[in-house]
């Protein structure tokens, strides 16, 4: 609607600079020029006073030459991501076909000045949970379509390759895959984008070894929010450069990475192994996150009041001791499951199992639950896309997903364990609860992500999905509920947990989260974004409200 108004000034104003001026010879009745006259006055009177009341709303847009176009009408899709709980309406949707197409649009909002609300979300893939890529009655920029650079594998002692912002993981997997080459660190899910990840972090269970993806990027291009096009790198605008990864789309929107790549293997063993103690299962986990040699990749998942646990597991992974793991009974107890892989290339098949043998060896497992699979290297990385598409097909993954997702400090992982797997939390019927250790040291302290303060912390991933208008507690509300008991006790408890993939509603809750790193956020912004015109929906900042 809001649309449809504002394009009223122009589709007036249009026939009227066409109009043709009458012949000199032709006789003018004078009061037809009085009535004419009294027109164009009453309908420019209407213009400015519809400008004043909807002056969010960008006519002035479609004055911007670009090869690619801004869509005012079809902009619902926009309005709402994976987390399925906000719907935040923009005025105009822009499908860039180059950067120039990106900068055009973010100058001309910059030029406009501080009176003009409009903003400017860059959307990777939609996949935030709350709204952190959506624009109120801002400009959204579908990063999907900015095809630009084509996609570029360089081999040699350090292969890289250079994408478009807007590229999904995936993408970049299937291409380096074809020089035998891929990125080191990950995360669960490659139907993501560059851009969307780089904003936040990129973790997973290569993170351990390789850090998270901001620590696998070697340069990048960014939009400023002054629409200035800068290439960063460690040694080139540095500041940019850290600024922006991590750092939530607030300082300019990323539209070429170079991510450092490494040999691809051929081939993954899968290993999955119960505890019943948690004590011995984090101990477990940092051993290997510790060891020189060890897996590929590290992660673990939490099982509260589950029965036939095991059964679930026999499509892809098999028994090591069939017999064995048949007697065993999970009886509803809460268990930890580690879950690593080692990666390997056809010519290793002969030693591989002997690897895996004396990776396993000093563990404490709970040994009839040991179980194996083998795949290859994509299906591997590729497999929540296996339940993506399953739970598709049954009408389940468009449904809220209010997940809480935190960076936990290693000395008090075993307080929160106590509490959370223990008293607050029931069961695990709505969703996955992730559980593993990073190394501190593989991050970048330069960058804008915020974690805790010790050499090791655990992230906590609570991906609960819920049943839409359910009241039970497979419902939004209950699920809401148990996430605010779970921060609320972490904050009592003084347990310095940090979210990631934050998301506060209040300025002071942001400066809380950021601490001690607040004074930089702000100086950044201000130097990067000083209208505070980009990614409105991390409400970190608002636009024309001044810093504070
Ligand atoms: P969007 O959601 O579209 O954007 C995210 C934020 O980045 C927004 O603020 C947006 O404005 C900004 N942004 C987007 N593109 C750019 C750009 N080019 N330049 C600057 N800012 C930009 N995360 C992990 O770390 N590890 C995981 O294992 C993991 N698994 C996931 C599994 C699933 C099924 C899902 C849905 C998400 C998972 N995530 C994981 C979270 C993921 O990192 C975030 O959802 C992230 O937002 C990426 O999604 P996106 O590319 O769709 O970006």
């Amino acid at each position: 609607m809001e649309v449809k108004v504002f394009h009223l000034p122009l589709l007036l104003t249009r026939p009227m600079r066409k109009m043709r001026k009458p012949a000199a010879s032709s006789p003018q009745p004078k009061n037809f020029l009085v009535i004419r006259s009294f027109l164009l006055l009453l309908l420019s009177c209407i213009a400015a006073k519809l400008s004043l009341c909807f002056s969010n709303i960008p006519s002035s847009l479609l004055t911007l030459s670009l090869d690619g176009h801004l869509n005012f009408d079809e902009v619902q899709h926009v309005a709402k991501d994976f987390g399925n709980q906000y719907q935040l309406l923009p005025s105009a949707v822009l499908h860039p076909k180059t950067v120039m197409d990106i900068a055009i649009t973010i100058k001309h909002i910059w030029q406009m000045g501080p009176h003009s609300e409009l903003t400017v979300a860059a959307r990777g893939h939609g996949h935030s949970l709350q709204g952190q890529a959506q624009a109120y009655r801002g400009v959204v920029v579908n990063m999907k379509c900015l095809q630009s650079p084509i996609m570029q594998v360089h081999g040699g002692k350090f292969p890289y390759v250079d994408v478009s912002g807007g590229e999904l993981w995936i993408n970049i997997l299937r291409e380096s895959m074809k020089y035998g080459l891929a990125p080191k660190s990950w995360t669960d899910y490659l139907h993501l984008t560059v851009g969307g990840t780089l904003s936040n972090a990129g973790i997973s269970g290569q993170a351990f070894r390789h850090g998270p993806q901001i620590s696998n990027v070697h340069q990048l291009e960014v939009i400023t929010g002054k629409g200035e096009v800068v290439k960063c790198s460690a040694n080139q605008n540095e500041d940019l450069f850290h600024s922006v990864l991590g750092g939530l789309g607030q300082f300019g929107i990323i539209t070429q990475a170079r991510i450092s790549l490494e040999p691809a293997p051929d081939k993954v063993k899968w290993i999955r192994m119960l505890y019943s103690d948690f004590n011995t299962f984090t101990r477990d986990q940092e051993h290997l996150i510790s060891s020189e040699n060890t897996f590929d990749y590290i992660e673990g998942f939490v099982i509260i009041n589950r029965t036939g646990l095991l059964n679930n597991w026999r499509s892809s992974f098999s028994p090591q001791d069939p017999l064995q793991a048949s007697q065993f009974e999970s009886d509803g107890r809460t268990l930890f499951c580690l879950e690593v892989a080692k990666y390997f290339n056809l010519g290793q098949t002969d030693t591989i199992i002997e690897e895996v043998e004396r990776l396993l060896s000093p563990l404490n497992y709970i040994p009839s639950t040991l179980f194996l699979s083998e795949v290859s290297y994509i299906n591997f990385l590729d497999r929540v896309h296996v339940s993506e598409v399953k739970l598709r097909s049954k009408g389940l993954w468009e449904v809220p997903h209010p997940w809480l997702n935190l960076l936990i400090p290693r000395s008090k992982i075993h307080r929160f364990a106590e509490e959370v797997f223990g008293n607050i939390l029931t069961d695990t019927s709505n969703g996955p609860i992730l559980i593993y250790p990073v190394n501190k040291s593989k991050w970048d302290n330069r960058t804008s992500v915020v974690i805790p303060e010790e050499d090791i912390f655990y992230l906590v991933a609570f991906l609960s999905s819920a049943v839409p208008s359910s009241t039970g507690t497979d419902g939004l509300d209950h699920i809401l509920y148990q996430n605010k008991r779970i921060l609320n006790f972490c904050e009592s408890a003084h347990l310095g947990v940090k979210k990631y993939l934050p998301h506060y509603t209040r300025q002071e809750d942001w400066k809380a989260h950021f601490g001690p790193r607040w004074e930089a956020l702000v100086r950044r912004k201000s130097a990067y974004d000083p209208l505070r015109i980009l990614a409105p929906g991390q409400r970190i900042f608002q636009k024309a409200v001044p810093f504070s």
